[in-house]
């Protein structure tokens, strides 16, 4: 932590205007940093907020909102295709228009943000179009405007797809999400690098509207980051629509001829497709965001944070720049802490240092931040909730779906833990057999024996997801064994298979 007291201009701005003073400044407007702004604006105190692509940022124009509306309209397909055997027969034929059309009009309205501008605008915000970089503590430029932010400085800045260093890679018309999720009509193949989540959500979609899909994966399996169950049964769903999945294979070489792109393995594999989609990670930018200037090293991967979110005195991150999960839930829950921070220090602040007279209204936040403190259950301390991540929950919104929390098995052994593992099968419960065909999927726990607790848990199967909420609570709230044991599950529901697999601990 560096002490980052804000000093005043003296006009050494290198020949630009005197410092316009505002209470905070906000870089970045993904969800993280939207949601702050809009917030501290509506508290009353003066925020700028810098934006330099689109209000909103990943989230609803190439990530989340509409790659679930892809997936929603390529599961429809897939139940449709279910029907024989079910319920009758159902010839069909899909059409990547109303999807293309749904996502352009409805979810990104043509990838224009000025309704979020508006929304931002409408809570008290002034919003700044550019690429805002520190230049000093407090002191924010974007162009040839400079702020000084009395409160301090917030960065989301969010994060932007790492493209491996593949020999042949960076000349060619390769695809990253954004493409993926821009595509008005469909390519015939498509190779996709990377089998984790965002790969495999998007490789199914198109393999269900007829692309054939290739993944390659560098590691031995794809989804490596959660339960080796889960990895498998993401692998045999995708091989069920089609697709072909080749993991442990290392891409050395890529070309493109003008019509076709082809990869070449290490060890001499090759494949072809029309298109290559690469979404092998996400990496943050620190190297554009002037952190020199207030004695930040950006000689990193991330922005790590303390529990506050605070890099450094007056200085917050919030969300993937973080580095404590690339998930919109992350981004707002600490988003949530930011805000209970800044308007804690807004209210601590000396009404002497306060030029604009925005003591009085910081006073009238002030029940913002306690409100915020008093809503943390556990993590919390003082009017301030502190970040805890031992329930973070994910989800990869493939069919099965599959959501996890806390720690996998392996996490959980290599820390020591004297660990129990319960599993059961979805399709040995009673809403398995009942549902048939499409129902694939478990419920794996991971509990600490000495604790008598849950520590980790993946539901994978038709509601995964949803099925998943109950174990957060357990995670999260670290409810007894004991309790979850003799709770009353609902019949015939998806999630009694917890109850079997909490039988099966051992
Ligand atoms: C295909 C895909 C699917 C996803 N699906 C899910 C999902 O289902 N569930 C989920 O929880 N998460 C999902 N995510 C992740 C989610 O989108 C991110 O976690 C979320 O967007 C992070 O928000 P953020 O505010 O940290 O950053 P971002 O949304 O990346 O926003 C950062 C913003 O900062 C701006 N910016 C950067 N540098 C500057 C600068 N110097 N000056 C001004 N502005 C700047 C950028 O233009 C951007 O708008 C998905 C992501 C992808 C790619």
């Amino acid at each position: 932590m560096i002490n980052a007291a804000f000093a005043v201009l003296s006009g050494d701005a290198g020949g630009v205007a005197e410092p316009e003073q505002v209470d905070v400044v906000v870089v970045g407007l993904g969800v993280g940093g939207e949601e702050v702004a809009g917030r501290l604006a509506e508290s009353g105190l003066s925020v700028v907020g810098v934006e330099r692509d689109l209000v909103g940022g990943e989230c609803p124009y190439w990530g989340c909102i509409p790659s679930k509306m892809m997936i929603r309209a390529a599961n429809a397909l897939a139940e449709a295709r279910r029907i024989d055997g079910l319920a009758g027969s159902a010839q069909v034929r899909p059409d990547w228009a109303p999807v293309a059309r749904r996502i352009r009009e409805e979810a990104t309205d043509t990838w224009n943000d000025r309704a979020a501008v508006d929304r931002f605008v409408g809570r008290g915000g002034r919003f700044v179009r550019g690429s805002g970089r520190l230049d000093g503590p407090g002191r924010v430029r974007v162009g040839d405007q400079l702020f000084e932010a009395r409160y301090g400085v917030v960065i989301g800045t969010g994060t932007r797809p790492s493209v491996p260093p593949v020999e042949g890679l960076a000349g060619t018309p390769y695809w990253t999400n954004h493409h993926a999720i821009e595509v008005e009509e469909l390519p015939g193949s498509l190779l996709v690098l990377g089998g984790g989540a965002i790969g495999l959500e998007l490789s199914q979609v198109f393999a269900r509207f007829g692309v054939r899909v290739t993944i390659v994966e560098a590691l031995d399996r794809v989804l490596a980051v959660e339960e080796p169950e889960a990895s498998e049964a993401a692998a045999s769903a995708l091989r069920a629509d089609g697709v072909e999945v080749h993991t442990g294979v290392r891409a050395e070489r890529v070309d493109h001829d003008g019509e076709r792109f082809s990869l070449r393995a290490h060890g001499g594999a090759e494949f072809t497709a029309e298109r290559l989609l690469v979404v092998t990670g996400r990496r943050a930018h620190l190297d554009e965001l002037g952190l020199e200037a207030v004695g930040v090293d950006a000689d990193q991967r991330y922005l790590p944070v303390d529990d506050r979110m605070r890099v450094a005195d007056g200085i917050w991150a919030v969300g993937d720049v973080t580095g404590e999960g690339a998930f919109t839930h992350i981004a707002m829950y600490q988003a949530a802490i930011v805000i209970a921070d800044v308007l804690d220090r807004a209210r601590h602040a000396r009404p002497g240092a306060d030029p604009s007279g925005t003591a009085s209204v910081v006073g009238g936040a002030m029940g913002a931040a306690s409100a915020l403190g008093a809503s943390g259950s556990s993590g919390t301390a003082g009017t301030v909730p502190r970040a805890d991540y031992r329930a973070l929950p994910r989800v990869t919104f493939t069919d099965p779906e599959i959501g996890a929390v806390g720690l996998t098995e392996e996490q959980a052994r290599s820390r020591g833990i004297n660990v129990q593992v319960g599993f059961s099968k979805l399709g040995e419960s009673t809403r398995g057999w009942i549902h048939r065909v499409g129902d694939e999927g478990f419920i794996k726990l991971i509990a600490d024996a000495d604790e008598g607790v849950l520590i980790g848990a993946t539901s994978a199967g038709p509601a995964g997801g949803e099925v998943l909420s109950g174990l957060v609570v357990a995670v999260h709230a670290a409810v007894p064994l004991s309790q979850l044991r003799h709770m009353i599950y609902a019949y015939p529901t998806f999630h009694r298979a917890i109850e079997d697999a909490l039988r099966n601990l051992r």
